[in-house]
């Protein structure tokens, strides 16, 4: 007679071990689908993000005009103001400031304008299908890619030396236009600075009246901020419109006349033009430190023979070689001047009095397609280190 056991206290170690087997063989599944020699966290990260990076690809193209009319918008209403505010102040000073700075102002503002219409029509340059060096292929475009050019989601094509793609120029920044780009924001610069400069006597007579303010004017958040805290607040404060005083000597100094039953138009007159000056100085003061800071980057790249793109690439190869024992050197370093020269596309009569401070359509030197390479000087040779600025 057959005896049957019942071995209860089995079941839970075969259950572990059942377990055991599922789990292990989930992960050699996972490790046969997504196996990858080149995959590490920084690959899963971007693979994650890639739902965000495809957003911003999509919706940069809808961005750039309204990018661009922000900025026309912006630069119309400071040269309008400086026309309307500004101009008329300096010519109650005297006329041979009023000259110069229509002269001065005037050749910012054609330098401003041709360069930033040239930066936005001008094709940064796109590799044709046969090109004299190849160092990769494009995986979008499924072309042959030369050296310095990537490829730009936005646009969806590979652009030859590629920097940047910029939104406010709706256009990529590449070898054709790079220079106009430059130019625009060195310009625009010197442009808002001139304007603060300019409207800087007006501004604090508008913004702080006759109170003391510790910072320099440009630092008005500051100002205001030590006004809030420790001003006399009896005085008013002349930071906001409804500041402006009626009939106060404020007025008559700037047009108005205290006339029984004009007080409105009187002081809405005022208002606009105190509101005015105060937008043209907080405006252009802020466009001069967000300016500052692209400048000084794009300085320090085009000094050291780099685009956006290649610091970072450069970057990475340095701390790869450094592992290796091997000392990386930019292959388009060519030295500061040398690089400033090839920038502006000075040389063969070209002067940078008559192609840079005015404007100047000539094409940079070179085609785009192939950069001469400077021999390395490490202690060790890289010879394919031109290949890994895909
Ligand atoms: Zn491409
Ligand atoms: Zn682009």
């Amino acid at each position: 007679m057959a005896r049957v056991r019942w071995r209860v206290t089995e079941f839970p170690r075969r259950l572990v071990s059942r377990c055991k087997a599922l789990v292990s063989w989930l992960i050699l599944l996972r490790q046969t689908l997504f196996y990858n020699e080149f995959t590490s966290y920084m690959v899963g990260l971007e693979t994650a993000a890639e739902p965000m990076f495809w957003t911003v690809d999509k919706f940069s193209k809808y961005f750039g005009p309204i990018f661009m009319i922000l900025v026309v918008c912006l630069t119309t209403s400071v040269v309008v103001i400086f026309y309307i505010c500004l101009l008329p102040h300096v010519y109650q000073q005297s006329l041979s400031k009023t000259i110069f700075h229509l002269i001065f102002g005037h050749w910012l503002l054609v330098n401003i304008v041709f360069n930033y219409v040239m930066a936005v029509f001008t094709d940064p340059g796109h590799p044709p299908r046969e090109i004299p060096e190849t160092v990769s292929i494009c995986k979008k475009c499924i072309s042959p890619k030369p050296p310095r050019a990537h490829h730009c989601s936005i646009c969806d094509k590979c652009v030859l030396k590629m920097d940047h793609h910029c939104p406010w120029i709706n256009n990529c920044v590449g070898f054709y236009n790079h220079r106009y780009f430059f130019q625009f924001c060195i310009f625009m610069l010197s442009g808002t600075i001139y304007v603060c400069v300019t409207g800087v006597d007006l501004f604090k007579q508008h913004f702080y009246g006759d109170k003391y303010y510790p910072f320099p004017a440009v630092l008005y958040p500051l100002n205001m901020a030590y006004d809030i805290m420790y001003g006399d607040h009896n005085k008013p404060f002349l930071g906001g419109i409804a500041a402006v005083p009626v009939n106060s000597s404020f007025n008559k100094n700037h047009g108005g006349q205290h006339q029984p039953g004009v007080d409105l138009e009187v002081d809405m007159r005022n208002q606009h033009y105190h509101t005015a000056v105060v937008y043209e100085f907080v405006l252009c003061s802020a466009v001069v430190i967000a300016l500052l800071l692209l400048v000084c980057w794009h300085v320090r790249m085009i000094s050291l023979g780099e685009t956006n793109i290649e610091v970072y690439i450069n970057r990475k190869e340095v701390s790869r070689l450094k592992k290796l024992g091997l000392v990386y050197t930019n292959p388009y370093h060519y030295g500061f001047f040398k690089n400033w020269q090839i920038f502006f596309g000075l040389g063969k009569g070209r002067t940078f009095l008559k192609n840079v401070l005015f404007p100047s359509t000539h094409t940079p030197c070179g085609d785009g397609l192939t950069f001469p390479r400077v021999p390395n000087k490490g202690p060790r040779e890289d010879k394919d280190r031109g290949l890994m600025l895909l």
